[in-house]
């Protein structure tokens, strides 16, 4: 034992002299555009809220009804005593709003991921996989037999390559899998070109629009929908805990028949506690405001356009888009550094914000990635700008 601490604390040691442990502040309030914490108050530019649905009060009151109505905890997985109607009610609201026959809840996205692979891809399938997707996806690729392949981010021509690859080594099922839009870029994924490679080669198409479900595309169905492929994707996967209420819960939207034999096989799903009521509710109430009001994403789009040009005005690099996720670059030797010391800055202003740097981004591609919600007002966001240049002058 007294060895195994040692040789722990020297891991810790290691990251911590990397510069890489990872500290967490303490909110001491709920999840908001303001938050309180122990060091102070805050703006929050940096929470997955982008429809500003964590603490809308229809949500929270569905929450709290929930309750009473469906009780605390389910203490059972789904097949076995877990599932009440409200849940089967969610499932055919995320299916109906993605666009898919049917879909199944999972405890998280990454259950979602880490179970759905396994399942649908045999020692004598090929997943063809985007470099950067999330690391669920990565781990559930890995749980799998199949043969991998890997393509360069966003990259066509590369895929192409891999789905000849897959094509050579005579797979009987190919599967092409990527982020619907990429966490630390706000890029969407070029779906429409992947669904025709896909379809060249036979091929099917899964998406994660973690990032994307309740914002991205008119409806704000998904990155599916922005591209005009709603009816080409075979298996959506996503996430109730960013901007559907951001409570937790995971689902796989897909055909009939993959969602019927997940309920059969997936073991996340089969060994893993039922989606707790209140949190079923509450995601049921976040969806329907989703679905049936713009109002959100209106004002999500108009807070990222305004952000971009105030920045982009005040002479910072960005990374293009459309995406509330906006990346401010800090590029260069230094930048690791420069990103850091402007966040803490920042963050002594009252505007929280975190930096990235290697490894999570590529070196010398340093970064504060900003998270723009439909709750931050327009004053929010110029107090963010101001922020912004004001620790720029004084880290220099
Ligand atoms: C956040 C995220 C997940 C994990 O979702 P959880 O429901 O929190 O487990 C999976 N995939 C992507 C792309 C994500 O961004």
């Amino acid at each position: 034992m007294y060895a195994l601490k040692d040789q722990l604390s020297a891991e810790l040691a290691a990251i911590e002299a990397d510069g890489l442990t990872k500290h967490e502040r303490l909110i001491t309030t709920p999840q908001s555009s303001h938050i309180g914490t122990t060091a102070g108050d805050a703006l929050n530019f940096c929470a997955n809220n982008y429809l500003g649905l964590a603490n809308h009060p229809e949500v929270v009151a569905a929450a709290h009804a929930a309750l009473d109505e469906w009780g605390f905890g389910m203490a059972s997985v789904r097949f076995i005593c877990g599932t009440q109607t409200q849940h089967r009610d969610l499932e055919r609201a995320i299916a109906d709003f993605v666009g898919t026959q049917d879909a199944i809840l999972f405890p998280s996205c990454f259950d979602a991921n880490g179970g759905i692979f396994e399942v649908l891809m045999g020692a004598e399938d090929a997943i063809i996989s985007d470099e950067l997707n999330h690391a669920s996806i990565i781990d559930g690729v890995r749980l799998s037999k199949a043969q991998r392949y890997r393509y360069k981010n966003r990259d066509m021509d590369d895929l192409r390559a891999q789905l000849e690859s897959a094509r050579d080594a005579s797979a009987r099922r190919t599967l092409v899998v990527t982020d619907g839009a990429f966490s630390m870029d706000g890029y969407l994924a070029p779906l429409e070109q992947i669904c025709d490679l896909a379809e060249e080669f036979g091929a099917m198409v899964m998406v994660d629009d973690s990032h994307a479900t309740g914002f991205v595309g008119e409806g704000g169905r998904g990155s599916h929908e922005a591209c005009g492929v709603v009816d080409r994707v075979d298996i959506m996967t996503g996430t109730l805990g960013k901007a559907l209420g951001g409570g937790s819960g995971g689902y796989v939207a897909a055909h009939q028949e993959i969602v019927d034999l997940l309920k059969q096989r997936a073991r996340p799903y089969l060994f893993s506690n039922a989606v707790a009521p209140a949190v079923v509710s509450g995601s049921l109430k976040a969806l329907e405001l989703a679905r049936e009001s713009d109002e959100g994403r209106t004002r999500l789009r108009a807070n990222a356009e305004l952000f971009r040009t105030l920045m982009t005005d005040a002479g910072f690099e960005l990374l293009p888009g459309e995406h509330p996720i906006v990346p401010v670059m800090f590029p260069g030797d230094d930048g690791a550094r420069l990103a850091s010391d402007v966040a803490d800055a920042m963050l002594r202003r009252g505007v929280y914000v975190i930096a990235f740097s290697f490894p999570v981004v590529p070196r010398g591609k340093a970064r504060i990635r900003v998270q723009l919600s439909a709750a931050h007002s327009e004053d929010d966001v110029r107090a963010c700008v101001d922020a912004f240049v004001a620790a720029r002058d004084e880290v220099g």
